[in-house]
């Protein structure tokens, strides 16, 4: 094994911090940084000061081409590469790039999904640099993180928004930190995000076109092994495996990701990766980067990483967990519950910022991970339910009682809580982080959102939870700067924002049937099971009052943005329709054919040597096979007509129902008949690799 030297490869193709103030003149670094630390509107001198020290970087590192890098709503990044190069007058080229280059690029952004920006406004977009996050090379290319905007203002993509609501977040964050007499540069929000995927051998995942096309597999019976023996949670990694996680961590680090854990998920070929936290925007941009090296690691591998939601039924799927919190410039996190009195204050504060954030607007948590994929993983027992509530564990949650009814908290020692007089009792972390049911828990000193989606962009979770913490935060501010007892104001707020949003609070099973009950008939939460039930919510007035007063998205944004998403559910379910038609017509139904053919053929043979030959099993099997393949064939009609239906409605709300009502379940019904032939087929008969051959060959 070649050694490696971690510090020094970690960030070599970055153009980090480091290498800013290595080489950047005292002038340009300063000024530069004033941009990234306080959104200081950056000169054009400066920019091009900077460029053209990237440029030199880039090239010392390899580089010939520049790209703005941007996440458009297709919720992958998208990159069109230009080389530096300009003709000089002696015919050859030499290596440009402009200060106007890095700051502005222009994408012909008609083909990204504008949901019906385009048709009122140009279609032309333009990205712009979001310096925050550190420009780095991938494949000879120089990388600039960009937001992405239409002519006209409007954002066409996923990073504008967030960067609005950290900034909304940023804005109501200081005011309360001035009433508690600290006066923070920044608030910045911070997300780890863990990341889990399946890795299967290649060879396989290229014999199944549902993988391929959908990145889930539409068929394939139950192998006799699943993970019901908990065997792979955490186990010992196989070489192969091993073997790639060594080369993916070396590929992260060499971009300055962090990755920091890896262990083996529950699943038989899942694992998890995570980084260490990061500021919001710089961890949506790692983590969809994150995902792109894994893939092509995995590729290099003879391997195929699967960062669908469900590439499998019956065995668990993949998630991702929205580590979060808010931490001032000097590296105070506000959501750590302090030492003295005055702190504790201030830590229960946010805290219930968060709960009634969370809490009021549960519908656009739950839509903002809404997809196709993750569909499939809420509320089946393996993942959050669809109900958003919050975990705070025993000892937070008594001490929240305690201040609520005004009577002592039973400690070590008994203690009325008299905020602003008392410390709080110190409660051990371990005994929060415990409950894997909640899809929104309190982990001691930040907040995990466990209900995203493997593939889902971190980014839309993130925009909406800060937004909503910054109108909780809003409204407290604008309570207590008005105060006359500030002490007094902070208790009665904070005890009475706890009566009112208790209801969002649950610490026990999440999974259970009695919670689907008592959440949505006693404490009328709220329950949105797929993404067509959840994403019209974007609309609602309150939800569009609130984002559009902080900023964070325009009326036309909203509108457009609740149609895209709303299209790519319906063509993504469209296309797996599609995708089990064709595996049906073309693979399927003639594999089952063939094989009653020689079961026929076999029948007949026998019969013709010896009349005392029953072939129970033969005939048995063929007659049930035959049954089934009517029933496939009456089923896959049935889905060609729902599909087919698809196209007449005209309007996305209709469509997307159509989708959960009439696709959706035919497809299931498809499948379960399609299932149900491959236990009665001999394998060499299948025409697609077996759950057994792709969950159990990487070894
Ligand atoms: P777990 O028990 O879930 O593995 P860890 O404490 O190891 O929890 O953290 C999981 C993730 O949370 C990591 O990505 C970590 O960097 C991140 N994290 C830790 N502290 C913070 C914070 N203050 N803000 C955001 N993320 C954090
Ligand atoms: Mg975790």
């Amino acid at each position: 094994m070649t050694k490696i030297n971690v510090p020094e490869l970690f960030g070599s193709l970055v153009f980090d911090d480091r290498v800013m103030r290595a080489r950047l003149s005292a002038d340009v670094y300063q000024s530069l940084r004033k941009t990234i630390d306080e959104n200081a509107e950056l000169q054009q001198d400066i920019a091009q000061a900077v460029a053209s020290e990237m440029r030199d970087w880039a090239v010392e590192h390899g580089a010939t081409h520049f790209t703005h890098w941007f996440q458009p709503l297709t919720g992958v990044t998208a990159e069109k590469h230009d080389s530096f190069i300009t003709p000089s007058p002696d015919g050859g080229v030499i290596m440009e790039f402009s200060g106007k280059e890095l700051i502005k690029g222009e994408p012909d952004a008609s083909s990204f999904p504008s949901g019906g920006l385009r048709a009122t406004f140009e279609a032309r977009g333009y990205t712009a640099w979001d310096p925050t996050s550190y420009a780095f090379i991938k494949d000879h290319t120089l990388c600039i993180p960009t937001a992405f905007c239409s002519y006209a203002g409007d954002a066409l993509d996923k990073k504008t928004p967030l960067l609005r609501s950290m900034q909304a977040l940023n804005k109501q964050a200081k005011r309360i930190l001035k009433l508690f007499g600290k006066d923070a540069k920044n608030v910045r929000t911070s997300v780890g995000p863990e990341q889990e995927y399946f890795l299967i051998d290649r060879e396989m995942f290229e014999k199944r076109p549902d993988l391929v096309y959908t990145g889930r597999t539409l068929f394939g019976a139950m192998p006799p092994k699943g993970q019901e023996l908990d065997d792979h949670y955490f186990g010992a990694i196989k070489p192969r495996v091993i073997a790639f996680m060594e080369d993916l961590n070396t590929e992260l680090w060499k971009l300055g990701i962090l990755a920091k854990t890896e262990h083996n998920e529950v699943a038989p070929a899942q694992h998890e990766l995570a980084p260490i936290f990061s500021s919001t925007n710089v961890a949506t941009d790692k983590n969809q980067l994150t995902m792109e090296i894994m893939r092509k690691v995995a590729g290099k591998h003879g391997l195929a990483c699967l960062l669908h939601e469900k590439p499998f039924a019956g065995v668990n799927g993949s998630g991702k967990h929205n580590n979060w919190s808010m931490a001032t410039d000097e590296g105070v996190n506000l959501l750590s519950p302090g030492e003295t009195p005055h702190e504790n204050a201030q830590f229960l504060l946010f805290l219930c910022a968060v709960i009634q954030a969370v809490d009021d607007y549960q519908d656009l948590l739950r839509l903002s991970v809404a997809t196709a994929g993750n569909d499939h993983r809420l509320g089946a027992n393996e993942a959050p339910p669809a109900i958003i509530s919050v975990f705070l564990g025993d000892e937070l949650t008594s001490i929240l009682e305690a201040i609520k009814n005004d009577i002592p908290y039973e400690a070590a020692q008994k203690v009325t809580m008299k905020l602003g007089v008392h410390a709080l009792p110190r409660f051990s972390r371990d005994t929060t982080d415990r409950n894997r049911t909640s899809p929104f828990a309190f982990t001691g000193n930040k907040f995990e959102f466990r209900s995203l989606g493997s593939s889902n962009s971190i980014a839309c979770c993130n925009i909406m939870l800060n937004a909503a913490v910054a109108e909780s935060l809003k409204q407290y501010a604008d309570r207590l700067e008005g105060a006359e007892d500030f002490e007094k104001e902070l208790h009665d707020l904070i005890r009475e924002t706890i009566r009112k949003h208790e209801r969002i609070l649950f610490n026990g099973n999440g999974y259970g049937e009695e919670w689907v009950k008592e959440a949505t008939e006693i404490r009328g939460l709220s329950n949105l099971k797929t993404t067509a039930d959840a994403m019209p919510h974007l609309l609602d007035q309150k939800n569009m009052d609130m984002l559009m007063a902080h900023k964070v998205f325009t009326e036309t944004e909203l509108h457009s943005r609740c149609e895209i998403m709303l299209e790519n559910y319906c063509k993504t379910v469209n296309i797996e329709g599609h995708t089990m038609v064709d595996m049906v017509r073309k693979n399927y139904l003639p594999a089952i054919v063939g094989y009653l053919g020689s079961l026929a053929g076999a029948v007949a043979r026998m019969k013709s040597v010896s009349e005392r030959v029953k072939c129970h099993y033969e005939i048995s099997t063929m007659e049930r096979l035959s049954e089934l393949s009517d029933e496939i064939l009456e089923q896959v009609e049935k889905l060609e007509a729902v599909l087919k239906d698809l196209q007449t409605y005209e309007d996305i709300i209709r469509t997307s129902e159509a989708v959960r009502d009439d696709v959706l379940p035919a497809m299931d019904a498809l499948r379960s008949l399609v299932d149900e032939a491959e236990m009665l087929s001999p394998e060499s008969c299948w025409p697609f690799p077996s759950y057994g051959k792709l969950l159990f060959s990487v070894n």
